[in-house]
């Protein structure tokens, strides 16, 4: 077996990349990365009636979003290609054939109604869902004459019923079953192809995987895996089967709870990193407090040791806490850039560069998603044609009005329009007249934004600036009564 660690993430193209597949590629690449090895990209494609259009772009398109960078794949030709199985069907048949010649595999002509009665004769009997192993009786001559007839088959893995198949799981440990619970699987479907089980075994072991690191739903098809291995003679890879996505009432993570398909997230304004860092801790810790990693840390850090058995919870407030925490760490410049384009579609692509930075810089700390800045502080942008109810009725108290005024005059004929000049003006004013400054500062933060939340008043004035300051504090003054009047 290769020295150099070398794992893959084998998706079937059967819907697109859920989040829970994300969390498996993102695994096996960090494990990749951590070792300096290769991770590959390999489409399990065998299932033709389940094949859904635009799958592998979906896929393709996700990791790459995630900054999953694939070593060898489609698209990313490699020595041991090609990466899509529907590409490899002989290799399968050829080593189908020896399993038959050696009498690890069998043929079954069993239709589907048969199949089904017998199911149901064992689920009415309480016997375990197995072949009843009909056709491993039949006799070379009754096997020809099916073949000659032209009867439907498929091929079956006998499996040893006296022996024991055990591994040790680099998660959950030795792992033993008994052969005599193992089902003679298909292995190669009637319209000739392999199922999973059998191709991917074998491209596992010519794809030299030193690591197969995928959920936990496929431990029990491991024995079946070993034993095929044995079959052909191969070195087993190690083995590492990951915890369960819980949703947060600790049911199995379905299409009813949230969003599970990974690129619904994006369009929702959530960032690379904060999609990356959220998945790499369902299901392992980096063994101390830290939250937020880059994906370089990640992989620094990253160990399959660290990994959990336990179900991993799926909890959209720590998503939406891990991306205010990278919204944080970007610098308003990067934010700027992701913005762009949102700001053009709002019809703002006027405002400079140095403005916007600067509002990105009062309210990066305030948001959740960076599309925020256009929505709950529109302020910045546009002046406000509503005015918080609530707001109003408490803030926005008769001699407002006049405060409002004689403020808006005296920031009029400030020279220097800065933090500290502006404060200056409120402080002296509310001295003149004995008031509080909160008296002040609630109805012009109320005027100028329309909302009662937001970063420091005189911060934000001196961004948003005097022209337009003044002109939102006289428009209040001018239309205080139809602002201030309560709702009948
Ligand atoms: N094709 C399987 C899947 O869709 C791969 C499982 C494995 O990694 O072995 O998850």
């Amino acid at each position: 077996m290769s020295d150099t660690v070398r794992v893959r993430y084998a998706p079937s193209p059967t819907g697109f990349l859920h989040i829970g597949g994300l969390r498996t590629a993102l695994y096996n690449y960090l494990f990749a990365r951590h070792h300096g090895g290769k991770f590959i990209l390999r489409v399990e494609d065998t299932d033709r009636a389940r094949f859904v259009e635009g799958a592998v772009e979906d896929f393709m398109h996700m990791l790459n979003w995630a900054g999953i960078e694939i070593d060898e794949g489609p698209g990313r030709d490699g020595p041991y290609g090609p990466y899509y199985q529907s590409q490899r069907l002989d290799l399968y048949t050829n080593h189908a054939q020896k399993l038959l010649n050696e009498g690890h595999a069998y043929y079954c002509f069993c239709s589907s109604d048969r199949l089904d009665q017998m199911r149901k004769f064992q689920e009415k009997s309480k016997l375990p869902p197995k072949y009843d192993r009909t056709c491993l009786r039949l006799s070379p001559e009754a096997i020809k004459k099916n073949l000659d007839d032209h009867i439907p088959f498929v091929l079956r893995m006998k499996v040893p019923h006296d022996s024991t198949v055990q591994f040790t799981d680099l998660i959950r440990g030795e792992v033993e079953f008994a052969g005599s619970n193992i089902d003679d699987q298909v292995l190669v479907k009637s319209d000739g192809y392999p199922t999973y089980h059998l191709a991917n075994v074998i491209d596992d072991h010519y794809m030299k995987i030193t690591h197969v690191i995928r959920g936990e739903e496929w431990v029990s098809s491991t024995p079946k895996h070993i034993l095929l291995y044995r079959y052909f003679g191969w070195d087993v890879p190690q083995f590492a089967h990951l915890p369960l996505l819980l949703n947060a009432d600790r049911s199995k993570m379905s299409k009813r709870q949230g969003d599970v398909e990974a690129r619904a997230y994006p369009p929702k304004g959530y960032l690379t990193e904060a999609v990356v860092n959220f998945i790499s801790l369902l299901g392992w810790n980096p063994g101390d407090e830290r939250e937020i990693f880059t994906m370089d840390e990640l992989i620094k850090e990253f160990s399959i040791e660290r990994i959990h058995k336990a179900g991993a919870i799926f909890n959209i407030e720590k998503l939406n806490w891990i991306n205010t925490q990278h919204i944080r760490r970007k610098s308003d410049e990067e934010i700027y850039n992701m913005l762009k384009s949102d700001l053009e579609k709002s019809g703002y692509s006027d405002f400079p560069k140095q403005y916007v930075m600067s509002a990105i810089g009062l309210m990066k700390e305030r948001i959740n998603f960076i599309h925020e800045l256009l929505t709950f502080s529109s302020y910045f942008f546009r002046d406000p044609d509503t005015f918080d109810p609530d707001g109003v009725k408490k803030r926005m108290l008769p001699p407002a009005k006049k405060h409002l005024s004689e403020l808006a005059d005296r920031l009029e004929k400030l020279d220097v329009f800065q933090h500290n000049e502006i404060e200056n003006v409120f402080r002296t004013y509310a001295e003149e007249n004995k008031i509080k400054a909160s008296e002040l500062i609630h109805p012009t933060r109320l005027a100028i934004s329309g909302v009662t939340l937001g970063p420091g008043l005189f911060d934000l004035i001196a961004v948003i600036g005097k022209e337009t300051v003044v002109r939102r504090m006289r428009y209040v003054v001018s239309h205080f009564d139809q602002i201030t009047k309560l709702p009948a």
